[in-house]
């Protein structure tokens, strides 16, 4: 057995907000030397390429890495599935795919996480036909709680709830995607549509394309830029911006405060799929991590209302915020999908690395979203106790149940599963 349980330093997750407490880390280099290490380790949890923003992923115990495992990318072209190696990024995997005319359906704004870890917290991109990236998950590889692999797929009852699974039913070693031929996307850009034309055209807006993002700062700018990404093979977006108010951008932005040399062309250009529906080039780090995200996820018709709701906290954002993005997604069937079954519209925030302000303001968004019955994004930071997470999410009491029937002696428990599941 090759693997390492490397010694204990200073570690911390993307964006430096989460110092991890985990003891070791492992990085096994065969799935079979990964299944030893689950039979004989008492407590673990798999770690992807560290871009949650809480403590989702960190342990008192030990951490392992899929990173050291072989890269698989395996298209089967009569099921129109492409089967990966669970750590690999979604650059890779996007890489890979359109080298050989396939592609995925959707993508999040950063290509750089892990397959698993992306499916594992609901991770989404936008679009109102668009459901999270599990959703395209038709199959996948664990390694439960005795070490033993399964293949779960879809006639055998739990895909559901293994699609999202928090990291708590096992350690997920390859990944089975749904694929459809490759398409062009080209990204156009307008700015500063004002709230009026938010609020009585948003729904068009935001189903005018195949992903559509709004930026906004809530401040008097409205919608400060609109993204909008049509697929060629789709009819063109119809909604006037201009004549709602809006200006077409000159030139690329960047959503935040960094260089556009960093995001994925706009313009108009048409291009690869893999190259327009992230945000962000997967050449280039899309910031200095100095940032933290907070997201939620509510009912699609009551968007406008909760961005008119939100208006009001202007002034508490103005000093930590970056960025808000607001975005569409399609209904999941994932028990724990922040999308589950219901059409979704995401409300979501980049802060600067001020964790008290973020603390308070993230306290303040949850009151303020409270009548909207608000998801929180598994993978950014919240206020929700345990109790409100399971008001949220219908399912979760029956994933918890079904973590302790596959999991009895909580191997895969790390101190956030402990509160959520509790
Ligand atoms: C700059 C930036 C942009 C982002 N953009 C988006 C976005 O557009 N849309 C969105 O929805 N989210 C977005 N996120 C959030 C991000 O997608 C999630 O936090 C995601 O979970 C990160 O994946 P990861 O591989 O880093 O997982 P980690 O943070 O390392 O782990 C997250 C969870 O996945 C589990 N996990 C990881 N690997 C495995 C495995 N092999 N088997 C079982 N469980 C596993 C972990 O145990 C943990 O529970 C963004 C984050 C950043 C930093």
């Amino acid at each position: 057995m090759t693997d390492v349980i490397a010694a204990q330093r200073t570690r911390t997750n993307w964006a430096g907000n989460v110092t991890y407490r985990a003891s070791g880390l492992a990085r096994p280099t065969s799935v079979a030397s990964l299944q030893e290490l689950v039979a004989s380790t008492p407590r673990l949890t798999a770690l992807g390429s560290r871009h949650s923003f809480n403590t989702i992923a960190d342990t008192d115990a030990v951490q392992v890495s899929l990173q050291d495992l072989p890269p698989v990318l395996d298209i089967d072209t009569s099921r129109r599935v492409v089967r990966v190696a669970a750590g690999m990024t979604h650059s890779q995997v996007a890489a890979g795919l359109e080298a050989r005319g396939w592609a995925l359906g959707n993508l999040a704004s950063l290509p750089h996480i892990s397959t698993a870890g992306a499916v594992a917290t609901g991770t989404h991109g936008s679009g109102v036909r668009n459901p999270s990236l599990a959703q395209a998950v038709v199959g996948l590889d664990v390694v439960h709680a005795f070490g033993d692999l399964v293949h779960v797929s879809a006639g055998d009852g739990h895909l559901d709830a293994h699609r999202v699974a928090l990291g708590a039913l096992g350690v997920v070693t390859a990944v089975e995607l749904a694929i459809e031929p490759t398409f062009q996307v080209a990204t156009t850009v307008h700015l500063d549509l004002p709230w009026d034309a938010v609020a009585s055209s948003f729904d068009r807006i935001m189903s005018d394309a195949y992903s559509v993002s709004m930026f906004t700062s809530f401040d008097d700018r409205g919608a400060r830029q609109v993204w909008v990404k049509h697929r060629s093979d789709e009819p063109a977006p119809t909604v006037d911006l201009v004549a709602l108010g809006a200006r077409p951008a000159t030139g690329p932005v960047h959503p935040g405060e960094n260089d556009p040399a960093g995001v994925t062309e706009q313009g108009g250009v048409p291009g690869a799929w893999s190259e327009r529906l992230p945000h962000f080039r997967s050449s280039f780090t899309p910031s200095t991590g100095a940032e933290i995200q907070a997201e939620y996820l509510i009912p699609a018709a009551s968007a406008v209302a909760a961005l008119q709701a939100l208006r009001p906290l202007e002034a508490l954002f103005a000093p930590i915020l970056i960025a808000a993005e607001v975005r569409t997604i399609a209904a999941d069937t994932a028990w724990l999908a922040p999308s589950s079954e219901r059409q979704s519209v995401g409300l979501h925030f980049t802060f600067r690395r001020d964790a008290t302000a973020v603390a308070a303001a993230v306290e303040r968004i949850e009151e303020v979203l409270a009548p909207f019955d608000p998801r929180p994004h598994w993978g950014k930071v919240s206020a929700a106790s345990a109790e409100r997470l399971h008001e949220a999410y219908p399912h979760l009491s029956a994933f918890a149940a079904l973590a302790r029937e596959l999991d009895p002696a909580g191997r895969f428990r790390n101190p956030f599963l402990e509160r959520v599941l509790a």
